[in-house]
């Protein structure tokens, strides 16, 4: 039976009342025959984690997928698993904890589910290493309005399976996938953070780091300008061995804290922002040396704190992050970086990536080859909207696109420009499906 929730994206712009429903066959079965005469829409939900509307669905039902998450079949001889699609990442991986075998990406939180994963087709701190979680996902089942189950892999139904992966919902409902699953000794990380002093600094240490690490990341001080514009912290890290994690439990946990309240104002932006700049660079950038760190504070830093999004007040915050290709990304970030400062609105977390060259099979996956900048920006309305169309410019100049889901804002033209492919996945859609992101660029 559906009812209304009041469900956000994860940036918070828009809460509201929405239609949604545990997912069941039978249910999906009546609904949507009961729709066709209204011509509603229907989209897949996982667990919301989303930061912007291509999870969303106003003009229809959401079709909640948390209650379907079982583990149906592992395998920890080959490594591979095969689970419903509302299965959380935080459930996969405490599993596994102890088993020889890692997710192969993961995302910044632990609390997405995998179908979430897939329909976004997400990356993580080690894409030039290991591609995005579509490189790794060995088939699926995939749910039709028209009542068909239709089982995508590279081989079978491979068009569908193309479309599916970063699809954002619109191809069906997941059903179940399959993954392989990565060996790895220990979940545990050897962690080493670096300070770095600039954007030039930064853009020479990648290459190194990545040869060495499986995982790499950069945080960068928004706020700092002039010769140390895209200072920072390197962050990278191996998996660790069996002597090295002294066979330590891996930890999986949930907030140890959380955000009660939404302040009335943003409490991330001004001099808070500016104080926790300076804090956070100062801090990790002593050198630590090579350390053993937990899984959650490596890879699930923000999952420390509950409902953290609130911190950025009642109007929310919009994440712009951009993938552009390598030779044209110094300048571009750089540009970006500097419009922000100008414009007084310093991103709260920055993060600094780099895009490698493994192909996802995803029609239209996000990633290309290069790096890929992700900027937080307390929501000012129209100032806000304002800095976010110029980044966007920058973005196209650079022959770079902006990421859909994170995005709750960016016009047809900036989406079109950027997956000049997506009419592909408009003529797989299935015509049941919409969601608000959806309807905006594509129609
Ligand atoms: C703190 C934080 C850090 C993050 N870090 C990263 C990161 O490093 N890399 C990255 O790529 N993303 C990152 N994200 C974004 C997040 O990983 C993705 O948005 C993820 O897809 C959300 O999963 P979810 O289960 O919450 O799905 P939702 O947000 O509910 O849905 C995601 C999409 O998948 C579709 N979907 C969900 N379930 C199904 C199903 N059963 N069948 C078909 N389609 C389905 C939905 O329709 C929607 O389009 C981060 C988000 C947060 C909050």
């Amino acid at each position: 039976m559906s009812h209304s929730v009041a469900t956000q994206n994860w940036g918070r712009t828009n809460i509201r009342e929405r239609a949604i429903d545990a997912f069941s066959r039978e249910g999906f079965a009546k609904a949507v025959k009961d729709a066709a005469s209204r011509d509603a829409h229907f989209l897949p939900y996982g667990n919301g984690r989303t930061y912007g509307d291509s999870c969303h669905n106003d003009d229809g039902l959401l079709l909640d997928s948390r209650g379907q998450n079982r583990i149906l079949d592992l395998d920890l001889i080959h490594g591979w698993v095969r689970a419903e699609s509302g299965l959380l990442l935080i459930d996969l991986l405490s599993r596994l904890s102890r088993s020889g075998w890692f997710v192969p990406v993961v995302p910044g939180t632990k609390f997405v589910t995998l179908g979430g994963m897939i329909g976004n087709d997400i990356h993580g701190k080690n894409h030039f290493h290991d591609g995005s979680i579509g490189n790794h996902v060995r088939k699926l089942a995939l749910l039709r309005s028209d009542g068909e189950e239709v089982i995508c892999s590279r081989d079978e139904n491979a068009d569908l399976f193309a479309a599916t992966i970063g699809g954002m919902g619109l191809t069906g409902y997941i059903l179940w996938a399959e993954l392989d699953l990565m060996k790895a000794p220990s979940h545990l990380i050897m962690e080493e953070k670096v300070s770095f002093q600039s954007l030039d600094e930064i853009l020479a240490l990648t290459d190194e780091a990545e040869r060495s690490n499986q995982y790499s990341v950069a945080w960068i001080d928004s706020l700092a300008s002039g010769a140390k514009l895209g200072r920072g912290i390197l962050i990278t890290g191996n998996h660790a061995s069996r002597e090295q994690s002294q066979d330590a439990d891996p930890r999986y946990g949930k907030p140890i804290v959380s955000v009660p309240l939404t302040p009335p104002v943003a409490l991330v932006a001004g001099l808070p922002l500016r104080a926790f700049n300076e804090a956070y660079f100062w801090a990790n950038g002593r050198k630590s040396g090579i350390h053993l760190a937990q899984p959650d504070s490596f890879f699930f830093p923000l999952d420390a704190v509950g409902a953290w999004n609130r911190l950025y007040g009642p109007y929310g915050l919009h994440q712009h992050q951009c993938a552009l290709p390598l030779e044209a990304a110094p300048d571009a970030i750089r540009t970006m970086l500097e419009i922000s400062q100008k414009a007084h609105q310093g991103s709260f977390l920055t993060v600094l990536k780099r895009f490698g060259e493994v192909p996802s099979p995803g029609l239209l996956s996000f990633p290309v080859p290069g790096y890929t900048l992700t900027l937080d920006f307390a929501n000012k309305g129209a100032k806000t909207l304002e800095l976010l169309g110029a980044l966007d410019r920058i973005v196209l100049d650079a022959g770079g696109r902006v990421n859909p889901y994170k995005d709750s804002r960016m016009s047809a033209e900036v989406f079109r420009a950027g997956f000049a492919n997506w009419r592909e996945l408009e003529a797989l859609r299935d015509p049941a499906m919409m969601s608000d992101f959806w309807r905006r660029v594509s129609q």
